[in-house]
């Protein structure tokens, strides 16, 4: 068996925060580092926080990412902001197609690839989010979503995009629920998809990460990121905790 990939693990703070609580989570995130010997980590702060926290993180070896991005080049978008500006201030990653894009602002399949490819035009590392609703696991339909909304990408974009890439296997179940994905739960959708995009491109299959979100918190992630073809987590709740975001952090 080849060897697994680096752990990443990324912040996604949502619409949380003042200035005041973007700095002390930083700072405190910061005076912890030395706990995080491999992981990599990523932090995904509102728009308008982005140039602090940007500031604040140079020099560090936390990356920036933002949380959502307009599919159109700079114009005349009100209330949009582009790919170059996100550029501009230093962010590596932006999410992509995240289930409350998708449920409250009415982001589709289509919608969420044209970011995706955006974003990569730009030399942004897309995080593109898929996962099922609990009626559609329970109807027996997570595989049919998941696949559909990973193939919305592979088509747009194909499958070598996604050496610059990282999934976020998010059930909506599970997201600021309380509610994890057992590890195995977890580990089996993750490899359904590796082995998805394994049908276009074997060895891009093998590198991408894919990582696990919903509900990871201090407690579960070491034993959620040990599962093979699971390669960290995308975090809401536990990411405004310094704490439980360093020790996160750490279980990678
Ligand atoms: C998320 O926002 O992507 C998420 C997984 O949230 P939480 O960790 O709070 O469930």
């Amino acid at each position: 068996m080849s060897q697994k990939r680096r752990i990443l693990v990324a912040g996604n703070w949502k619409m949380n925060g003042s200035k005041e609580s973007a700095k002390s989570l930083i700072e405190g995130i910061k005076a912890g580092l030395d706990r995080v010997k491999t992981t990599e980590m990523a932090i995904c702060p509102p728009f308008i926080y982005i140039p602090t926290v940007a500031a604040m993180l140079e020099g560090t070896t936390i990356a920036l990412g933002a949380q959502n991005l307009a599919k159109e080049d700079p114009g005349a978008f009100t209330g949009e902001v582009a790919a170059p500006m996100l550029k501009d201030f230093g962010c590596t990653y932006v999410i992509v197609g995240h289930s409350e894009r998708r449920a409250y602002y009415g982001e589709t399949d289509a919608l969420v690839a044209q970011k995706f490819v955006r974003a990569q035009q730009e030399g942004l590392v897309p995080i593109v989010c898929v996962g099922e609703l609990l009626e559609e696991r329970e109807a027996g339909k997570m595989e049919q979503v998941v696949a559909r909304q990973i193939d919305a990408v592979l088509s747009a974009a194909g499958a070598s995009a996604l050496e610059n890439a990282v999934i976020a296997y998010e059930p909506v179940w599970a997201i600021g629920t309380g509610k994890t994905a057992t590890p195995d739960q977890a580990q089996e959708v993750h490899a359904f998809i590796r082995a998805r995009i394994a049908d276009k491109d074997a060895g891009i299959a093998e590198k991408v990460r894919i990582q696990y979100g919903g509900s990871v918190n201090a407690g579960n992630a070491a034993e959620l990121f040990a599962m093979p073809d699971i390669d960290g987590g995308l975090i809401g709740g536990a990411a405004l905790k310094i704490e439980d975001f360093l020790t996160i952090c750490a279980a990678g």
